[in-house]
């Protein structure tokens, strides 16, 4: 049977973060937020049970189920359960997917933790981002550090045993002395997974108009790679294994979902803007939930973007994605899947890769040197 990864997207936060630039909008700036949320799920539910079908027909099953967003916690309790509940009835589900919830401090409390956790999910995701008030203001988060290390105890007292942080590094006036006590204090916590991404300055969001305003200086260059590196050590020497460029897991807790990503294996996404990859075929819905709803209330498609890859797409893409991970890509799993060998396919690429000690080989993998880490756009460039 085909293993499959399922992403669901809900759209809506209780704030728009002052350096995002994601499919998400922020729920206060409508008239009525509630209809809102209900004319979407009604759509969301309606895609799913679509979907379902053609899962079933591809005689797949579902190993890791994604609610991302925007901040799926935002939605009522009552919304969100029902959800989940109708994807365990509706998809082959394996009796041991992983099930992750990303999650976003104030909107949850105990019994919405608890019944989270009753109804199936496995894995929650917390957007932490800093554990320092000034820098989280600086971010536009929507809540403290004290909030953000109260939900990560809340989730271990309705029974998660495996919780990522997400944590942003990078920011501007952040100092290196800054990110070490952040490390240090998410550290203590002890979570089975950390995602340290560098900030990026996203072109029209409010940072980035203040960055061009000169009203805030960027972090400099050097400064965020010594802070990457400085992570990298730090969590290695705490036993995390740094298994692709941001994310760090404790042995077992890898995210399995987004290793589905990485090796282009197939998955599905529902929602405003979810992109979907089978056989090939990739496709993306419209990103506006409102154009979406209607899209999928009338035809029962919301299909924005469709795209068939060629065999050669696909390889290039299986090399890309899979050097972000500490792993790299295998020569024998490559020549399973296209019948060729990747020392032929891209011989100018690993070649050039290698001289300028951004690539290595590993017995039989093709992975990214140290080095090679902080420039990997230029290592992957060359696969294109
Ligand atoms: S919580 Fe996440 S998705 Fe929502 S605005 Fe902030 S960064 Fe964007």
């Amino acid at each position: 049977m085909k293993a499959l990864g399922l992403y669901i997207h809900i759209p809506f936060c209780v704030k728009k973060c002052n350096y995002c630039d994601f499919n998400s909008f922020c729920l206060n700036s409508f008239d009525m937020p509630e209809a809102l949320i209900n004319q979407y799920m009604e759509a969301l539910h309606k895609e799913a049970e679509i979907q379902s079908e053609a899962v079933r027909q591809l005689g797949a099953q579902v190993v890791t189920i994604y609610l991302g967003g925007g901040t799926p916690t935002c939605l009522p309790e009552e919304s969100l359960l029902t959800l989940l509940t109708e994807i365990f009835q509706a998809y082959p589900v394996a009796r041991d997917a992983e099930v992750t919830v990303e999650c976003n401090p104030r909107t949850v409390d105990h019994k919405k933790l608890r019944r989270l956790r009753d109804t199936g999910v496995t894995r929650l995701s917390i957007g932490v981002q800093s554990l320092d008030d000034s820098l989280l203001a600086r971010l536009g988060r929507a809540h403290s550090a004290l909030d953000a290390v109260e939900v990560f105890y809340l989730a271990r007292k309705v029974g998660f045993d495996n919780i990522n942080i997400d944590l942003i590094y990078a920011i501007p006036d952040q100092t290196m002395k800054d990110w070490e006590e952040t490390l240090d204090l998410v550290m203590e916590l002890e979570p089975e997974h950390i995602s340290s991404y560098g900030l990026m300055l996203e072109e029209g969001t409010p940072l980035w108009n203040e960055v061009r305003a000169g009203a805030i200086r960027p972090c400099d260059e050097d400064c965020e790679i010594a802070m990457y590196y400085l992570a990298k050590d730090r969590l290695k020497r705490a036993g995390y294994e740094h298994y692709e460029i941001s994310n760090f897991a404790l042995p077992g807790f890898k995210c399995r979902h987004n290793i589905i990503y990485w090796r282009l294996a197939p998955y599905i996404s529902l929602g405003a803007g979810a992109h979907s990859y089978v056989g090939r075929e990739r496709w993306s819905n419209l990103k506006d939930p409102g154009d979406y709803r209607h899209s999928i209330m009338r035809f029962g498609s919301a299909v924005d973007e469709q795209e068939t890859f060629t065999e050669s797409d696909e390889m290039s893409t299986v090399m890309i994605l899979g050097l972000r991970m500490a792993n790299g890509v295998e020569e024998e799993e490559f020549h399973k899947r296209f019948g060729k060998s990747m020392r032929d396919v891209f011989a100018g690429a690993i070649e050039k890769g290698v001289a300028h000690g951004l690539l290595e080989w590993d017995g039989g993998r093709l992975r990214l040197t140290r080095h090679g880490l902080m420039l990997s756009n230029e290592a992957m460039r060359e696969f294109l």
